[in-house]
């Protein structure tokens, strides 16, 4: 992911989209279709792939993997978590992910059972066998001690603060903020944040990260996690789960059409692409990336790339010689 960020032309945009594995074949089949249309009509400069906390979408998430970086040949980044997994399933992962050519990982901590979005409805977490692992920092060091820079890591980041069952009353960036400059140290190459709606809060928080004086935050990426508005509820549910806040002037702009599905998905297109416009308009330290939430599905997010001119150009034929920074991996 870095290498392909750092190849990108000075001042140039790009954006990753997130899918997570669907639960049954047709599921699968359904998801590979649109996948296979996305990645022609959008050319992200990478996919990531969500894990289920406690490994419990282990086999599916290395199948989508596959398709993402074998079938489809985009550079695919699996998210990994490490708490109630045991130790065989973090290394099963990343061999697996090793041998189907994957070269990023997402380490993260992932959830207690129960409070974790990402868990598949009716999965108990593994065993938490694994003691080696409490915080995700534990994942990045063990992912550089056994691999060296065979992957490239990125890191969660929270610009309003992460709340958790064992600091509910710390929800705040500045609790967090030791612990992500040691998980940075410890290796990470990336860095990318939790979907957020106040672009006031990411404007803080990367400047807070730019300016510390530790210094580890000065060239990293620090992509801004944004999600595409799919309907008023599932707004309404996911940011509750996440703790981001929905600003007075958004959640007015919805309220008036919350009862037509279709209004809310286009007010929505043009609340999150003027967030991505706030942005690209902020100072940015080498390209300005976006990674879109887009929960598999495919029309709001295409609206916003595309209307946010963040899809990158096709090559003509005159540029027969030059490299197409979004061509697919196959080699
Ligand atoms: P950590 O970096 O370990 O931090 C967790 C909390 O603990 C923070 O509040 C931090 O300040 C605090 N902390 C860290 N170290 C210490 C310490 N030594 N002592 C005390 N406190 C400490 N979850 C999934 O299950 N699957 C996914 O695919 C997934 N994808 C995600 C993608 C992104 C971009 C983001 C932002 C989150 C994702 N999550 C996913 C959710 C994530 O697993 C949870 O938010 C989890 O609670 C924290 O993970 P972390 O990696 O940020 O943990």
């Amino acid at each position: 992911v870095t290498d392909k960020i750092n190849a990108l032309p000075e001042g140039a945009n790009y954006f990753s989209l997130e899918f997570f594995p669907p639960k049954t074949s047709p599921g699968f089949a359904n998801l590979q279709g649109r996948l296979e249309r996305m990645s022609q009509a959008l050319r992200p400069l990478f996919v990531t792939v969500t894990w289920g906390a406690g490994g419990s979408t282990a086999t599916k998430s290395l199948e989508l993997a596959e398709i993402c970086q074998r079938q489809l040949g985009l550079t695919t980044c699996l998210h990994l978590t490490c708490t109630n997994m045991s130790r065989s399933l973090v290394d099963e992962a990343l061999e697996q992910a090793k041998v189907l050519g994957i070269r990023n990982i997402l380490a993260l901590r992932g959830d207690a059972p129960r409070s974790n979005e990402y868990r598949e409805e009716g999965q108990s977490p593994e065993e938490d066998s694994n003691k080696d692992f409490t915080w995700a920092i534990d994942l990045v060091k063990y992912i550089r001690k056994q691999y060296g820079d065979y992957f490239c890591i990125g890191v969660a980041a929270y610009p309003e603060g992460h709340s958790d069952e064992s600091h509910p009353e710390h929800q705040d960036p500045l609790f967090d903020l030791p612990y992500l400059v040691e998980k940075t140290k410890a290796g990470a190459d990336f860095i990318m944040t939790q979907l957020f709606f106040d672009v006031g809060a990411f404007d803080r928080f990367e400047e807070m990260l730019r300016g510390h004086e530790s210094g580890v935050f000065k060239t990293i990426p620090i992509i801004p996690g944004l999600m595409p508005i799919q309907s008023y509820n599932i707004l309404r549910r996911t940011t509750k789960l996440s703790h981001a806040t929905l600003p007075t002037d958004i959640l007015t702009r919805l309220d008036a059409v919350k009862g037509d599905d279709e209004l809310v998905k286009q007010v929505g297109v043009q609340i999150v692409s003027e967030m991505v416009e706030h942005i690209k308009k902020r100072p940015s330290v080498g390209r300005r990336g976006f990674h879109f939430y887009a929960l598999n599905l495919e029309k709001a997010v295409s609206h916003i790339v595309e209307d946010c001119h963040l899809i990158p150009p096709t090559l003509t034929e005159d540029d027969d010689d030059a490299i197409d920074l979004n061509a697919p991996d196959i080699t």
